[in-house]
């Protein structure tokens, strides 16, 4: 792991350089204790000062969280994106909860990634400074500590909620990391608690800058009627996980540079993977002055760049769902696969209660691979090979439950995704982009994208030369493409 040398580390801390916040964590020796660079505490001497690349590497050395700057709130980036694809998979599949509960192992883990455990202890270590085990462990008492400030929750649906098997275990690792029970760490004066069922808020920090209205106007252009929501700044949708239904509303706090979100959703186990789907949906862990900073580099691209500083690639909320968008996509306008996405859920999905205001204008989740597979025939007004297709797509979620999960590398997830009867290569390469999350995947004879390029470089394109003109834009062509679809969808309003 690369760290900057100790005295510009050290620099950093002195002026509280929020540049470094997520990327830089100190421990201080004569503490115990470590930090962001932000703290407001007194910077400790320069010989007491050790410094991590993460907060699991802080943690592996012995140090605990900071209870003044709150490690768990600093943003969460995907700094080591690009350098090794194994280990961002292996952390998408952490943060899906593959650590947690007893029954998990790290060989389990290595073994879905198709190397052995030591290889990916190594990568670890090398990559973050901390064995997969011990990052696991950091995210678990990091979210959890995260729910007791921020929220009410009781402290055993703390514990469930941030992936320990027991209260009992939860227990034991915070008096051991902080000499105290996790109900002493809460500063709330107000002394009723308040559960799940309430409705839970916390915050989820990024890295500006962050294009809010850019992100909003692209998910209310495609909000599927009934499921998903966009109104007054807010972006609201419901959720199916588990057995259980909910939902979740996200709104932006700029001046926390910041996105507040509400989950309302019983089961309190599946709120890590809720987290993870709004980050993935928001693109939160984007480093994004990085990524900005390498696609400005090519002088036609850079204006659309400068237009929308902090632009974000979506994500998928959900594997099946956003390869169904896909589908429905195909060769018909975005407003026009809006409205079949629409009719699909209202055909097919299952009606949720709209009873209470939190849930206004959410009348179903859209419906699971499961059911469509069932279904006898899918009545939708499109042509029957895409009717097939979709069929087609739910029997194959079914059969390999890691379709939409990082296993392997890119090219073996496209193939994968192509031996489905009418999956393409455009529409392999949009599931990989959304739903994977690869962020070098990149639909090249995609519509949109060949007029957004010839507004740039004033003269038409094919998708073989914009195939080579994207090579410079690797590993980041996923978000040349936002641009290019933003810059795109912004011509087509205009005209
Ligand atoms: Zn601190």
């Amino acid at each position: 792991m690369e760290l900057p040398d100790r005295q510009i580390c050290y620099r950093a801390l002195q002026s509280r350089d929020a540049r470094f916040d997520g990327l830089l964590f100190v421990g201080v020796t004569s503490t115990g204790i470590y930090c962001r660079p932000v703290c407001p505490a007194r910077t400790a001497k320069f010989e007491n000062c050790r410094f991590f690349g993460s907060a699991a590497a802080a943690q592996e050395a012995g140090f605990r969280p900071c209870l003044r700057c709150r490690p768990e709130t600093a943003p969460d980036l995907a700094s080591w994106r690009g350098t090794s694809n194994t280990v961002s998979r292996a952390l998408a599949l952490i943060a899906d909860g593959a650590l947690d509960g007893d029954a998990t192992s790290v060989e389990t883990l290595a073994e879905r990634l198709g190397l052995g455990e030591r290889q990916l202890r190594r990568l670890f270590l090398q990559h973050l400074g901390a064995p997969p085990i011990v990052v696991a462990q950091t995210r678990r008492v990091l979210f959890a500590k995260q729910l007791i400030h921020e929220t009410r929750m009781p402290m055993t649906q703390v514990a469930l909620a941030a992936g320990f098997g027991s209260v009992r275990r939860f227990n034991e690792i915070f008096r051991d990391l902080f000499h105290r029970p996790p109900s002493a760490l809460r500063r709330t004066t107000s002394a009723r608690s308040a559960g799940a069922e309430a409705g839970v808020t916390i915050r989820l920090r990024y890295r500006p800058p962050y294009d809010w209205d850019s992100m909003l106007c692209y998910l209310s252009a495609r909000a599927i009627p009934g499921v998903e929501v966009v109104e007054s700044g807010s972006y609201r949708r419901t959720v199916e996980l588990d057995g259980f239904v909910g939902s979740v509303e996200v709104m932006h706090l700029p001046e926390k540079q910041s996105l507040s979100v509400t989950i309302r959703f019983l089961n309190v186990q599946s709120f890590p993977a809720i987290v993870t789907r709004v980050r993935r949906l928001f693109d939160v862990g984007a480093d994004i002055e990085t990524i900005d900073a390498h696609l400005s580099c090519d002088p036609l691209l850079a204006p659309l760049v400068a237009r929308r500083p902090g632009l974000r690639a979506p994500g998928g909320w959900d594997g099946f769902e956003l390869a169904v968008r896909a589908i429905l996509g195909q060769q018909v306008s975005v407003a026009a696969a809006r409205r079949l996405a629409g009719q699909f859920v209202a055909l097919h999905g299952k009606p949720v209660s709209n009873g209470d205001d939190s849930h206004s204008g959410l009348s179903h989740v859209f419906p699971t691979a499961q059911r469509i597979a069932s279904v006898n025939s899918i009545a939708l007004g499109m042509p029957n090979a895409r009717l097939l297709s979709l069929k087609a797509l739910a029997q194959a979620t079914v059969a390999d439950p890691n379709l939409f999960r990082p296993v392997g590398t890119i090219e073996e997830a496209i193939e994968r995704l192509r031996t489905i009867r009418g999956v393409g290569k455009w529409t392999a390469q949009y599931i990989a982009l959304r739903a994977l999350r690869e962020m070098d995947a990149f639909p090249a004879s995609d519509v949109g994208l060949l007029r957004g390029v010839a507004i740039i470089d004033g003269a038409q394109s094919t998708s073989a030369s914009l195939l080579n003109r994207a090579e410079s834009w690797r590993p980041w062509r996923a978000y040349a493409a936002q641009h290019l679809w933003a810059a795109d969808a912004a011509a087509v309003a205009a005209s």
